[in-house]
């Protein structure tokens, strides 16, 4: 899978290391010093290095764990997030990162022992209350499992750290390694649903609905417990019809007894990465409209957000309380 593995001097005898490179014997080896000098490098053309991006296996310092933006949550009053990965194996074209990055290179931070520490140190600041820790912010948390060897390390982790709660954010249906340890309560598995025709036009190289469908299915039977994440919801011809579809298809497969929390939210970028992303995909439908800038924020028109968001919620409800789903914008805003 990749051509070449860059790797930072301090961490080439790091275990993580030695593991990934006996699964690319074929990769051409280069050693760096920080990953950086490759990853930030001026000039580099997205678009074709997604197309073949190569790994860079380097070492996290400063502070592994951050707090999350306000609106980001799925119920908890303790929100943080840690990146054991930048960048993705998946090509959404609604993705922010996109637009975050000078390049598609994929870095893994194998020092996972500083994640941990973070962690551990988080909770300490937050005696007695449980915090939230999300892993699939700059990433997709599953997708990049077989590389990283993410949920083999942190699962064991989490599941003797009860207050810590750990949402796995994902399109991947790689879910072996979840079947094969047994479930805790301070998981959960969140899936990313798009309707059929959304994900076929904007979440390129992703499962299918069907596929991520049939993984919950598995992960619920098995005891996880599912978050289900209908975010970005994304405005086209006959939203209606497609979406009520859409959320038919979903609650009658999706056992709502696993369901520990459902987030909503429009599409919406950061204005920066708003316009880098519009410079790499110019003609691209989804940045042409119909949207305004709001504060920091591109999005849909104010009336055009509230309406496909306050369908979409009413659609919701006709299968389940929404005391668990989380929406952004707020309807009431
Ligand atoms: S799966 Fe998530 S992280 Fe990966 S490209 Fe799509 S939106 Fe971005």
């Amino acid at each position: 899978m990749f051509q070449y593995i860059y790797v930072e001097d301090a961490i080439r005898e790091h275990p993580q290391t030695q593991e990934t490179l006996l699964k690319y014997p074929r990769a051409t080896v280069v050693p760096c010093q920080r990953y950086g000098e490759i990853f930030n490098r001026k000039g580099q053309n997205f678009r074709l290095q997604k197309k073949s991006a190569s790994l860079i296996l380097a070492e996290k310092h400063g502070k592994t764990v951050l707090p999350t933006p306000p609106d980001y949550g799925i119920g908890g009053k303790n929100n943080y997030y840690f990146s054991h990965m930048l960048n993705c194996v998946f090509d959404c074209r609604y993705c922010f990162l996109q637009g975050m990055y000078q390049s598609a290179h994929m870095v893994h931070f194998v020092n996972h022992e500083s994640f941990k520490e973070g962690i551990i140190n988080t909770c300490t600041e937050h005696t007695g209350e449980d915090v939230y820790f999300f892993s699939g912010y700059d990433c997709d948390s599953l997708a990049m499992n077989p590389i990283t060897g993410f949920l083999e390390d942190f699962l064991p982790f989490f599941a003797e750290n009860p207050r810590a709660i750990l949402e796995l954010r994902s399109k991947s249906v790689y879910i072996r390694q979840l079947l094969k340890h047994e479930a805790f309560p301070n998981c959960v598995v969140a899936f990313t649903l798009s309707p059929d025709s959304i994900q076929k036009q904007f979440e390129a190289k992703t499962p299918s609905l069907d596929k991520r469908l049939e993984a919950i299915e598995k992960l619920q039977k098995h005891g996880w417990k599912i978050g289900l994440r209908f975010d970005p919801l994304i405005f086209c011809q006959n939203y209606e019809n497609i979406y009520r579809d859409f959320f038919e298809n979903v609650f009658s497969r999706v056992d709502l007894n696993s369901v520990h929390s459902m987030t909503m939210g429009t599409f919406r970028l950061p204005k920066g990465n708003f316009a880098k992303m519009k410079q790499l995909y110019p003609d691209e439908k989804l940045f042409a409209g119909p949207l305004e800038k709001k504060g920091s924020t591109v999005s849909y028109e104010e009336n055009l957000e509230k309406s496909l968001l306050s369908f979409c919620h009413n659609e919701i409800a006709q299968y389940t309380s929404t005391e668990k789903l989380f929406m952004y914008p707020e309807l009431n805003s």
